[in-house]
């Protein structure tokens, strides 16, 4: 298989400022768990029920009850652990984050602090055809959702509900690898794409599936090549922490605000403190949320209530055997099998329902214009009225039948795409359209030289005109296409003209 090779972008210098900066990010995601029910308990996770309908007494912390990890739970974040090639530790272990809440009943959120179930791993993050950065991990752990407090409802009172109250979540911790806001989006945008294919999350942002927590730092150019070699975080800048975003243009929007908030208190002569932000994108800046000193002291300890969670390494074999080929494989296999570029690949590949369709198209036909048909043709007109590829008018094989007429010289590409819009419409197999409306191009000679006998009789002007200059061929070859409705073959016609005029 094709290895692509990639180069690492240059980091983002941050310009307008007296002097130049470059940008230190790292992320903490919380992906919650693709799963039915959630991580200690058999209630539902499902999106947008009843407020405090999915909800089992030990969510809800009624006295006495204890909590059972879910076994598939933890199946999903070894999955995604060993989808970001990260080690998996096969012994791992539940402590308490305590803090008070209304809408964390239980006064602590189970977590992972001391040993997380998912160790070091690594991420290629895509920047365009031969541009990549790698990213670290440097762990994944598993811990509860929160329930919700909705204040918007009432204007006297706050409600609570706890139907989100214990969802399982992934937490992804980047090492601080990432050095600008694209990169930070598109780092999201690959752990979603690798975890979609996984189906260990489903990356639904807007129902804060996915979100992310973004740490931000600057320094002098240089500086980080040296935390590179020493792995010392005494040469990078202080950080803060943009909590909860759930939106890629949200993501980059605030770190380009923080970097030169940060920047404009160094070069003023101050320094930067510690905190925890918010992003207001109403008003597109950050602010301060806590500050370290008045951060919470969690008094994290091992949960009582849990054993340690011990895995064995036979059941992490068979969920290795059983992943699914994962993006970045995908996109180069399709580069070498069926000759398209990078850019079309990755266009293909990222979602793995687009990669299947395209899969199904271009099996036994020609790569590149299969992909030139999905690409611009049915993604354009699906992405026009807003469908996904699972609502697509025209199925895989529909669209394989429409090719393989031009393949056989049935059809031209112009009609090719006046039978696409058919098959869109009214559905049907495109080569019994063809045959019942009379699209079939001419490809009979003796049809297209009678053709172009009549319009060459009917115009001596213009014979005499295109025996002198050879370009003036295509208007005769124009004509035979209008007298043959478009059905003509072109190459045929272009042919039989030249040589009737003899050219
Ligand atoms: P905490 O537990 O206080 O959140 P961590 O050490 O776990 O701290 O780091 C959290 C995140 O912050 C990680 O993703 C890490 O990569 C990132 N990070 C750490 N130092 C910096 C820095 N100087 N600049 C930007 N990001 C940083
Ligand atoms: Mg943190």
């Amino acid at each position: 298989m094709l290895d692509l090779t990639y180069t690492e972008p240059e980091p983002k210098i941050i310009a307008g400022a007296k002097q130049d900066w470059e940008l230190v990010i790292g992320l903490e995601v919380h992906a919650q768990v693709a799963s039915r029910a959630k991580l200690f308990s058999g209630a539902s996770t499902e999106f947008g029920a009843e407020p405090n309908s999915n909800v089992a007494f030990v969510d809800a912390a009624m006295p006495g009850m204890l909590p059972v990890i879910n076994e598939f739970c933890v199946a999903q974040a070894v999955r995604t652990g060993l989808g970001l090639k990260a080690e998996i530790n096969l012994v791992s272990a539940f402590d308490r984050k305590n803090y008070f809440y209304p809408d964390l009943p239980q006064g602590y959120q189970i977590s992972q602090l001391y040993h997380p179930l998912v160790g070091e791993g690594e991420v290629l993050v895509d920047m365009g055809p031969g541009v990549a950065r790698k990213v670290r991990i440097e762990r994944i752990h598993m811990e509860q959702d929160a329930g919700k407090s909705i204040h918007d409802m009432d204007p006297t009172m706050s409600f609570v509900d706890l139907n989100r109250t214990g969802i399982a979540l992934m937490e992804i911790v980047s090492r601080p690898d990432i050095r600008g806001p694209e990169e930070a989006a598109a780092y999201v945008a690959k752990l979603r794409q690798i975890m979609r294919y996984l189906g260990t999350c489903d990356g639904n942002m807007q129902s804060g599936n996915l979100r992310a927590d973004v740490n931000v730092s600057v320094c002098r150019p240089g500086d980080y090549e040296k935390y590179q070699e020493t792995q010392d975080f005494s040469h990078l800048g202080t950080r803060c922490e943009i909590k909860n975003m759930n939106s890629m243009r949200f993501i980059q929007q605030a770190i380009e605000y923080e970097a030169r908030r940060q920047i404009a208190i160094i070069e003023d002569g101050g320094a930067v403190v510690q905190e925890t932000r918010l992003y207001d994108p109403d008003k597109g800046e950050t602010r301060s949320m806590r500050s370290k000193e008045e951060a919470h002291d969690y008094r994290y300890f091992p949960c009582p209530d849990l054993l340690p969670l011990e895995i064995e390494q036979a059941w992490v074999d068979d969920i290795a055997a059983s992943l699914p080929e994962l993006p970045d494989e995908k996109k180069a296999r399709f580069v070498t099998d069926f000759g398209i570029t990078e850019y079309d690949a990755g266009v293909l590949t990222a979602e793995p329902a687009n990669a299947a369709f395209f899969e199904a198209v271009a099996g036994g036909r020609d790569g590149k214009q299969a992909a030139n048909w999905v690409i611009n043709e049915l993604f354009g007109r699906l992405n026009k009225e807003d469908l996904g590829i699972e609502e697509s008018p025209v199925s895989a094989a529909q669209l394989g039948g429409i090719l393989d007429l031009i393949a056989k010289g049935d059809i031209s590409g112009k009609i090719a795409k006046e039978l696409f819009e058919i098959v869109w419409a009214e559905g049907g197999d495109p080569a019994e359209i063809v045959e019942a409306r009379g699209m079939k191009q001419v490809t009979d000679t003796g049809a297209i030289e009678a053709a172009v006998d009549k319009i060459i009789a009917e115009n001596p002007a213009q014979v005499e005109k295109a025996q002198t200059n050879p370009k003036l061929a295509g208007w005769f070859v124009g004509q035979v296409m209008k007298a043959t409705g478009g059905k003509a073959n072109p190459k045929a016609v272009n042919e039989i003209v030249a040589a009737k005029l003899g050219l």
